[in-house]
């Protein structure tokens, strides 16, 4: 198949597709679409599962409506169009203990393919009938030598790409196994041989097309260890780099303990123990002569935000700029009114940057944040514009981190080194953060101010829902407020929007004419969705039927009811955010689901939501149920889609973690590991890394 084509050498491994195999120009964009494009990407497509054909069953020992190979020789074979005009084949395969009839529709080919003599291996399930047995349609291989592909042994299945394949991948894929010698194995023999891994070549092989079933688990360890390898040791290095870099210009904060305590003494609350464990780990890290990079994890309504304002204000007291970044216009407000309220008192000049502001505003903010007269800006992405330029940003804080990528915060490392504190609400097991954020350290608020109530959660089946809307009804003239959340029924904003106001005026006019309802969505302008939610925290609102767009941060104490439509269409970790909504103030509140299925899944899911209240608990549930990178987000949060590796396999994880160490410890820029380097940039680019 490849004799024709002469190509020497290592470069064989980058060549494309096309240049190699006869292909189509639609499979080729559809390969593409998929990072296909070189027959080394090809040879890193590995199937999804196998099935087991290895066993030959005899003709004598078939069952009935069981997969089955078996091997025989063809014999009176014929074809012919039948009435339906199908064109029909029609043979015998034999073996010693006896034959069985195949037969194959509208397959043209195969009429070539096959002739009376030959040897075939036939997998599919036979109809045994009173005097013969029949098979229909079975997956077929003419064995050549012992090179079985598609049948007759541990069949690779691959998922399809488009209209291509696992038929498609398994026969370009096999005669191109012997191009795997050329993949250099970037990891150094001691490693693979304390860690008991097979070499790169032989799992690539044995992935592909297993001898057996214990060679195939070498093979995905080995490749499970890589990409849990890979990962860890990309963040570790990029931790190192940017360690190395800012601590050549360090930010000499010197904490002003009494500031910081005047302002801890000034709420009209205490701070748990939690978030003072934390904030202290912040401190500390703020005097270190490198910049800080760590993640806060906390429940939500832990109080993230004032350990925030602490570190905020040690910072500036200490004569730096400071920056606070939210992934929506309305948080972001929102935070400005709260640090305002905590911080104005210093006199602090605090400011505020969000898309929506005027060409002139953003003018004056670029302006104050270069000269310095700005002590603090809040804002969203509008921050990490290229205008933006700090005088001496010390610290930089990312709310609800798991809203953007590495990307943004690999953007404000650039604002001359600040030391960096990402928050985030989803909890992730400490296991899985060390992993997919290995260059930050963890600190982990894990307790709520006291006091809080429990959230009533119910699921509330399709007959209960007019009751349900009676019940909500009645709630609001006592006075209580209510979110409503439409189900996530499209990717696309638009959709969305549509289906939410459908659902908007369906509730205005039919169930609840005498309220006062507000509509909330991602298309709508940010100065209408602003003055919506002003409306719903003023409390001139009672019902707000909303996209996830509340489901980030806002805090309306007076709103005790969260009903989420299609409950099912969410992961638990956005249930148990778009839960935290409520439960916020001083009334009793409730959480309704109301699922669109009642699939096993389902239940399970909306199960867990009444039972737990532990958004911990909730994500290990999450994450044990749909994974990582559906429970994360693939892009957006940096989660890699892991092909190979379960990121909660705590033994391989680790063992991972021990080699990069290892090798960072010794040689921090890879300047001996030169394919593990290029493997990293290979990686990084497939995760959307670029710097
Ligand atoms: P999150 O961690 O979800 O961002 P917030 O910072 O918004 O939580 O805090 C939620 C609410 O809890 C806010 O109204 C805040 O004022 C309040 N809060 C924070 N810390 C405490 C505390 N130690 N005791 C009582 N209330 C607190
Ligand atoms: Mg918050």
């Amino acid at each position: 198949m490849l004799g024709s084509v002469n190509l020497k050498g290592l470069s064989m491994l980058k060549q494309q597709l096309d240049r190699v195999l006869k292909t189509t120009m639609d499979r080729r964009l559809m390969l593409h679409e998929r990072g296909i494009d070189t027959l080394e990407d090809l040879l890193f497509y590995f199937p999804w599962r196998y099935s087991d054909e290895s066993e030959f069953t005899r003709v004598i020992d078939l069952v009935d409506n069981e997969m089955q190979t078996v091997k025989g020789v063809v014999s009176s074979l014929f074809a012919r169009k039948t009435q339906a005009g199908k064109l029909m084949l029609r043979c015998f395969v034999e073996d010693e203990t006896g034959a069985l009839e195949v037969l194959w529709f509208n397959q043209a080919y195969l009429q070539k393919l096959l002739h009376n003599g030959m040897d075939v291996i036939i997998t599919g399930k036979p109809k045994l009938g009173r005097s013969q047995i029949t098979m229909m349609s079975p997956k077929y291989e003419i064995p050549k030598g012992d090179e079985l592909v598609h049948t007759g042994r541990m069949v690779p299945v691959y998922h399809s790409v488009g209209k291509i394949t696992p038929k498609w991948f398994r026969d370009k894929i096999f005669p191109l196994l012997y191009l795997v010698d050329q993949v250099k194995d970037f990891l150094p023999t001691n490693f693979k041989e304390g860690e008991e891994l097979m070499d790169l070549n032989k799992a690539i092989k044995e992935i592909h097309f297993p001898q057996d079933d214990q060679l195939l688990e070498k093979a995905k360890r080995r490749l499970a260890f890589d990409e849990l390898f890979l990962l860890q040791l990309g963040a570790m290095q990029r931790k190192w780099y940017w360690q190395q870099q800012a601590s050549r210009n360090p930010k000499k904060l010197v904490v002003e303990n009494e500031v910081v305590n005047k302002m801890l003494s000034e709420l009209p609350f205490i701070l748990t123990g939690a978030q003072t464990a934390v904030l202290n780990d912040v401190l500390i890290d703020l005097e270190r002569p490198y910049p800080m990079s760590r993640l806060v994890e906390g429940d939500v309504g832990s109080g993230k935000t004032v350990v925030a304002a602490a570190a905020l204000l040690a910072t500036i007291t200490s004569g730096f700029q400071g920056l606070l970044m939210a992934p929506t216009e309305i948080l972001a407000k929102q935070h400005y009114q709260s640090l305002f309220s905590y911080l104005q008192k210093y006199g602090l000049n605090i400011i505020f940057l969000a898309g929506s502001s005027t060409g002139k505003e953003k003018e004056r903010v670029y302006e104050q944040l270069r000269q310095g007269t700005a002590d603090l800006v809040i804002g969203t992405h509008a921050l990490l514009q290229d205008k933006v330029e700090f005088k001496n940003l010390g610290l930089a804080i990312i709310d609800e981190q798991h809203r953007f990528g590495v990307k943004q915060r690999e953007i404000l490392k650039t604002f001359g080194a600040p030391h960096l504190l990402s928050l985030t609400a989803t909890p992730i097991p400490r296991t899985l953060a060390l992993t997919i954020y290995g260059d930050q350290d963890i600190s982990i608020i894990d307790e709520l101010p006291p006091g809080r109530q429990e959230i009533i959660t119910r699921v509330v089946p399709e007959k209960k829902r007019v009751d349900a809307y009676r019940w909500i009804e009645s709630q609001v003239q006592k006075g209580r407020q209510v979110f409503i959340v439409c189900p996530l029924i499209d990717d696309s904003d638009e959709v969305q929007a549509k289906a939410v106001k459908a659902e908007y005026e369906r509730l205005q006019a039919d169930v609840f004419p005498t309220l006062k309802l507000g509509l909330l969505h991602g298309r709508m302008r940010q100065k209408d969705k602003d003055a919506v939610m002003e409306a719903f925290s003023a409390n001139e609102i009672n019902v707000l039927v909303s996209t996830t767009v509340i489901e980030v941060g806002i805090d309306v104490p007076n709103a005790t009811i969260m009903l989420v439509e299609g409950a099912d269409h969410f992961g638990l970790a956005q249930l148990h955010q778009l839960r935290g909504r409520v439960g916020r103030g001083e009334h009793q509140s409730y959480c309704f689901l109301f699922p669109d299925s009642n699939s096993d899944e389902s239940k399970k899911r909306m199960k867990a939501m009444v039972e737990f209240s532990d958004g911990f608990k909730l994500a290990e549930i999450d994450l044990q149920m749909r994974g990582p990178g559906e429970v994360y987000g693939v892009r957006q949060s940096g989660v890699p889609d892991l092909k190979m590796a379960s990121i909660t396999d705590k033994s391989m994880v680790a063992k991972a973690r021990r080699v990069a160490e290892q090798i960072l410890e010794a040689d921090p820029e890879l300047v001996n590991y030169p394919l593990v380097r290029e493997r990293l940039g290979s990686l990084d680019r497939e995760f959307g890394i670029d710097y």
